[in-house]
């Protein structure tokens, strides 16, 4: 039988590929990329069946019962599906064997040496630093206009606001700069300064992009997806990012590239307006 190859996935996948399989063996290669000791964190993993995955932010959440997962890959983290086990190693730091019906699953967390593996109780998951600080997910309940309106009521820059993980999780410099575009707002902008309606074109525009990045997997460049480690598409559908000295997609004006809360910021100048 061919070798199965390694394959980069993303956390819907680990969804699709692992949700109702045991885990047979888990472990990490370090004890700093978890918050519990190496060989518990095996011990507490081993027999649990995953129920669920999901998201805050920009880390995925394992839903193994009576134990909670939370995995921050940063950066150039990815989860890679292995061909067999393997122990873990300075690269693929922590290593998910799973059992039932079908191909072997195995599942490599890796380069966590930047991120991390915590292992919590239900419910206490809340408590991890960075979770308690983090602003509402932009598709759960808690993120209304009326909220937005409230995190937006500043004299500062409504593209650092943006930025900011504990007003919004999980929006990255591109997606701002792509939901700025969107709702005709500069990102030099004072929030407080904003129209209720420009507030509301802000909201409907972060969940349009970040649903359509979803389904198209991210950019290859960007931490909201990063995350997941996926090599998108959405990178094709950028209206501005990227795009400095084209000409803007709905006037024609040419895109400039500037500095704007410390990061790169490619804004239209006719179509965004500055106040
Ligand atoms: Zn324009």
């Amino acid at each position: 039988m061919p070798e199965l190859p390694e394959v980069t996935v993303i956390s819907e996948d680990v969804a699709d590929l692992a949700s109702q399989r045991e885990v047979l063996r888990a472990a990490v290669f370090r004890p700093d990329v978890t918050n519990v000791e190496p060989e518990e964190f095996g011990k507490r993993l081993v027999g649990r069946t995953l129920r669920g995955t999901g998201r805050w932010g920009k880390i995925i959440v394992l839903d193994f019962g009576e134990v909670v997962g939370l995995v921050h890959l940063v950066i150039s983290g990815r989860v890679l599906r292995l061909p067999e086990w393997r122990e873990p190693d300075r690269m693929n730091t922590a290593v998910l064997e799973f059992g039932g019906e079908g191909e072997p699953l195995v599942l490599a967390f890796t380069r966590l040496w930047l991120g991390y593996f915590d292992l919590y109780q239900p419910g206490e998951e809340d408590r991890h630093p960075l979770i308690s600080r983090l602003g509402p997910d932009p598709f759960s309940e808690e993120f209304t206009v009326e909220y937005l309106a409230s995190a937006l009521s500043r004299k500062a820059k409504v593209k650092g606001l943006l930025l900011d993980q504990s007003l919004v999780a999980g929006l990255g410099n591109i997606y701002v700069d792509e939901v700025l575009f969107s709702a005709g707002v500069h990102p030099t902008r004072k929030a407080s300064t904003l129209t209720a309606d420009e507030i509301h074109s802000i909201h409907a525009a972060t969940r349009d992009i970040l649903g359509r990045a979803i389904e198209l997997r991210g950019t290859t460049f960007d931490s909201y997806h990063d995350a997941f480690g996926e090599t998108g598409k959405f990178q094709h559908h950028l209206k501005v990012f990227t795009r400095a000295g084209e000409p803007c997609s709905q006037c024609g004006t040419t895109i400039v590239k500037s500095r704007v809360a410390g990061r790169g910021t490619h804004t239209c100048p006719a179509c965004q307006r500055a106040g």
